[in-house]
């Protein structure tokens, strides 16, 4: 059975890692040469990570799994068959598993901002700290990847950090206990916390607020939400907010998956995060139904481990404190232990591929 993985990443490279040596035949279709490892992207921008703890080349990855690597972008579906760049690839099954982009909803001056949700952006912010040693840096947006950045900024640098939300705490989407862990942790940092401040700008050197007030800044770095790519976009496929509608097989037609942050996956009324956890779940479990249909069985229903009413998260603090989460329960270790628990998990995951 030929299956086209769209993407790389955590997901699609995962799928692949687990479903081979086995009776699938892989076309991988990922433009870069390496998987990437988001997770870590905060600790290589505060210097922490090295390039290679949070990179795999796909090469040795390919030749190893008998996977054919297109090093292209997929730009559409046309039947049973994927439309890249410059090849076609025919398939049984396909599996998209292409991310999400950083959302900027409409806010002007996005161009003077760094953004670190790839690892180009990541590199290019990390440039501009080492070179123009920034003073006042502010973090727009507080969820796992703004707190993340902002406590080990604070902990590697001499500069003033601030971290701005628009909602009434940091994490909103984490329970009000997780929260009040979280802030009283950033404030021990000596991250300054504004609440329920709406950014409207981004100027070369200053921020500008809803309510017509501004903060000096030599550096803004945008954390603040994802979207679908143009590619999931423009998928005649069912959706839901833009993302790809699957079912409980994670399957958005009869043979055409999604899994992970481009997937939108509700079962039993319960919705995924958009997590590597997850979707390190989700390649796992699709893994298995592509072997399952393979050897004509039944495929297996997916259940969702970390949901938006039950989160599960490990959040890193500087590399000295880290919060656990799973559901309504968590725990606040300001000790390396938590955090060495994250960052060895972390660095696991990219060595599985090398
Ligand atoms: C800074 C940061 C920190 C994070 N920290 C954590 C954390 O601590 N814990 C956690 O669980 N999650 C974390 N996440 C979220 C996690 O990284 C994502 O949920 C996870 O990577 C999603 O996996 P994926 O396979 O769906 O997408 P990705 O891992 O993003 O992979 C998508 C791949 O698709 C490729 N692609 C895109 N478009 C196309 C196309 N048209 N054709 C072919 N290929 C394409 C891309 O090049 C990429 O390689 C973090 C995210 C960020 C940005």
């Amino acid at each position: 059975m030929k299956v086209a993985v769209i993407g790389g990443g955590v997901g699609g490279a995962e799928l692949i890692r687990v479903a081979t040596p086995g009776p699938l035949k892989f076309t991988l279709i990922e433009p870069k040469r390496q998987i990437e490892m988001q997770a870590l992207y905060p600790e290589y921008l505060g210097g922490v990570a090295r390039l290679q703890e949070l990179t795999a080349p796909l090469k040795p990855f390919c030749e190893r799994t008998g996977t054919v690597h297109v090093q292209e972008k997929a730009l559409r579906l046309e039947g049973n068959t994927v439309v890249c760049e410059k090849s076609r690839v025919p398939f049984d099954c396909a599996v998209i598993a292409t991310g999400a982009e950083q959302n900027y909803f409409g806010i002007k001056g996005v161009e003077n901002s760094f953004s670190i949700n790839t690892l180009e952006e990541t590199k290019k912010a990390r440039r501009f700290v080492e070179d123009m040693n920034p003073e006042r840096i502010m973090i727009m947006g507080s969820g796992l990847t703004g707190v993340e950045a902002a406590s080990i900024l604070a902990e590697s640098l001499d500069a003033s950090i601030y971290i701005i939300e628009a909602r009434e705490r940091v994490l909103p989407l984490f329970s009000p206990q997780t929260s009040a862990l979280v802030e009283k942790a950033l404030s021990k940092k000596g991250v300054n916390i504004l609440t329920s401040t709406m950014v409207c700008e981004i100027k070369k050197d200053c921020i500008m607020f809803a309510d017509g007030t501004c903060l000096d800044c030599d550096m803004a770095i945008w954390t603040a939400g994802v979207k679908p790519s143009k590619f999931v976009q423009d998928l005649d496929l069912p959706k839901k907010n833009g993302w790809i509608l699957v079912d409980e097989f994670l399957r958005a037609r009869d043979n055409i998956f999604a899994i992970g942050d481009a997937a939108w996956i509700e079962i039993d009324g319960r919705l995924a995060t958009k997590t590597g956890l997850e979707a390190e779940r989700h390649a796992k479990h699709v893994a298995e139904n592509l072997v399952r249909l393979a050897e004509g069985r039944a495929m297996e229903k997916y259940a969702i481990r970390a949901s938006t009413d039950n989160q599960v998260a490990l959040i890193s603090l500087g590399s000295d404190c880290a919060v656990g989460v799973v559901g309504k329960m968590c725990i606040g270790a300001p000790t390396r232990l938590i955090y060495s628990l994250k960052s060895w998990i972390d660095k696991s995951f990219i060595k599985r591929f090398k």
